[in-house]
């Protein structure tokens, strides 16, 4: 995610993450199986906020609902889903703007990667809680995931 998003600056980059939600102790697990970067297809045109200097790639992304029904099948094959969506900041804080909560999915987590001047500097994990506010979420990496890395596609 942090070397999508440097590639990319100073545009904001975009990925989906896929995994498996599980809960253990009454609190719910994401566990990331895979990361898959995206294309950021934003256009201006997507905009209904009449602010021209918010309307490039280097503010705004959007997933192609096409990359994300065929990312949502092959999850489907695997017995995974997809868990979250990733994005970055260019030369901004790894925290969701209003633009992001208002786009955003209860069940998802939102991973922000902060690029300061290119360079990744700060990787954030948020998810929406009951008042569809942000809060912060907890990134592990597990033991088991360490030893035997699985594959992520380019
Ligand atoms: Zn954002």
């Amino acid at each position: 995610m942090e070397a999508h998003a440097e590639r990319v600056y100073p545009e904001e980059c975009c990925g989906l993450i896929v995994g498996n939600l599980t809960a253990s102790d009454d609190e719910p697990l994401k566990s990331v199986v895979e990361i898959v970067s995206l294309t950021n297809e934003w256009t201006p045109d997507k905009s209904n906020v009449d602010r021209p200097e918010h309307t490039t790639k280097q503010r705004r992304y959007w997933i192609d609902p096409k990359d994300m029904l065929r990312v949502q099948k092959a999850a489907r094959d695997e017995g995974l889903s997809i868990i979250g969506i990733y994005h970055s900041h260019p030369d901004k804080a790894a925290v969701p703007s209003e633009c992001d909560r208002a786009q955003a999915w209860p069940a998802y987590a939102y991973v922000i990667v902060s690029v300061c001047k290119g360079k990744a500097v700060d990787i954030q994990n948020w998810a929406l809680d009951f008042e569809r506010q942000f809060q912060s979420e907890t990134m592990r990496i597990s033991p088991s995931a360490a030893r035997d890395r699985m594959p992520v596609s380019a």
